[in-house]
């Protein structure tokens, strides 16, 4: 297939190199020449704008940061023709940034309008996974157009879910990852309160993981060195999962809520201290690493 895909950074690099694997024309383009210049190393042909790669693609695929730049895109900005206005008819679009769901369902809406097919197609596995072909994608849209691109997701990705209508993959995605955030505060606070109790982790971690607190916060990114050897705590927290984007996706979350009216105090209290332990200083660390900053917090609180 001829394929466009605009961001080749982190993860939409590797994610285009895998489309040349599997015998796919890409087309690419990025902001950045660093990302560009890679691509081409691996095969991706580079476009003079997104709007020239689009022309010649089935599908253009969008691996952005954030939603506003997503429907810039789309649109266009400073009088530039966007995608929508570059593509051919009937060419399916697939954004696989991380979004709002009200900026997904923006996006698939001006698509419809344009006249195309969209979906959403948020991705979780992290550059490892983009690299080795394994992300999960979690896809909202119309049953046929999921059928349509799966095939080329599979060149991406393991696990390939269709969550629904437009948006429902970006939903899937922030509530997937609010359950993260919460569960990964609560296993922290308990070891750092076992550790206070004299507990040790190793006692906490073998009653916890075989009741009912065992949970993936727990068993495979288990934040104290020593139960789970993989952990990222066992390689002074180098992500993982960055707390920087565990820091964005709950700001998504944060919106869902907020959108929606749901009462979801946890929700909101657990993006806060992911928000602040991302700005002050914790942004490249796995997340895990907030039990650093639950320890540190208890001892002050100690030692007042
Ligand atoms: P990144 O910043 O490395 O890549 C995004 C790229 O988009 C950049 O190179 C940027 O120059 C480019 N870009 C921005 N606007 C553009 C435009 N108008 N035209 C062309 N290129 C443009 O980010 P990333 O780590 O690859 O993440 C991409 C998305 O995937 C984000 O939404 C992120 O939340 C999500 N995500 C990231 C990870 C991860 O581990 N990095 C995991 C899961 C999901």
């Amino acid at each position: 297939m001829d394929i466009a895909f605009i961001g080749l950074g982190h993860m939409g690099g590797p994610m285009a190199a895998n489309l040349v694997r599997v015998g796919h024309r890409v087309v690419g383009f990025d902001l950045v020449a660093a990302a560009n210049d890679a691509a081409r190393g691996n095969g991706v042909e580079i476009a003079d704008s997104a709007a020239e790669a689009a022309a010649a693609a089935e599908v253009v695929i969008t691996m952005l940061q954030q939603g506003q730049q997503v429907i810039d895109a789309y649109r266009g900005t400073g009088g530039a023709p966007g995608l929508l206005a570059s593509a051919r008819p009937g060419t399916l679009f697939i954004d696989s940034s991380t979004i709002a769901v009200a900026d997904a369902r923006a996006a698939h809406e001006l698509a419809a309008e344009a006249g195309f097919r969209s979906l959403d197609a948020p991705v979780s596995g992290g550059v490892v996974g983009a690299e080795a072909g394994t992300l999960a994608f979690m896809v909202g849209g119309a049953a046929e157009d999921f059928a349509s691109a799966e095939p080329l997701l599979q060149a991406m990705g393991a696990r390939i879910v269709h969550c629904g209508g437009p948006g429902l993959g970006q939903a899937a995605k922030v509530c997937n990852n609010l359950i993260l955030g919460i569960s990964m505060i609560g296993v922290c606070e308990a070891f750092v309160l076992g550790e206070q109790l004299g507990l040790t982790h190793q006692a906490l971690f073998d009653v916890a993981s075989n009741a009912s607190g065992q949970c993936w916060a727990l068993t495979t990114n288990c934040p104290v060195p020593g139960p789970v050897p993989t952990s990222p705590a066992n390689r002074e927290y180098r992500p993982g999962f960055a707390a920087a984007l565990m820091a964005k996706d709950l700001g998504l979350a944060e919106s869902a809520i907020g959108d929606t009216g749901v009462h979801a105090e946890l929700g909101l209290l657990t993006a806060g201290i992911y928000r602040r332990f991302a700005e002050e200083g914790g942004a490249a660390s796995d997340f895990s690493a907030i039990i650093e900053e639950i320890r540190a917090r208890s001892d002050r609180k100690a030692t007042a």
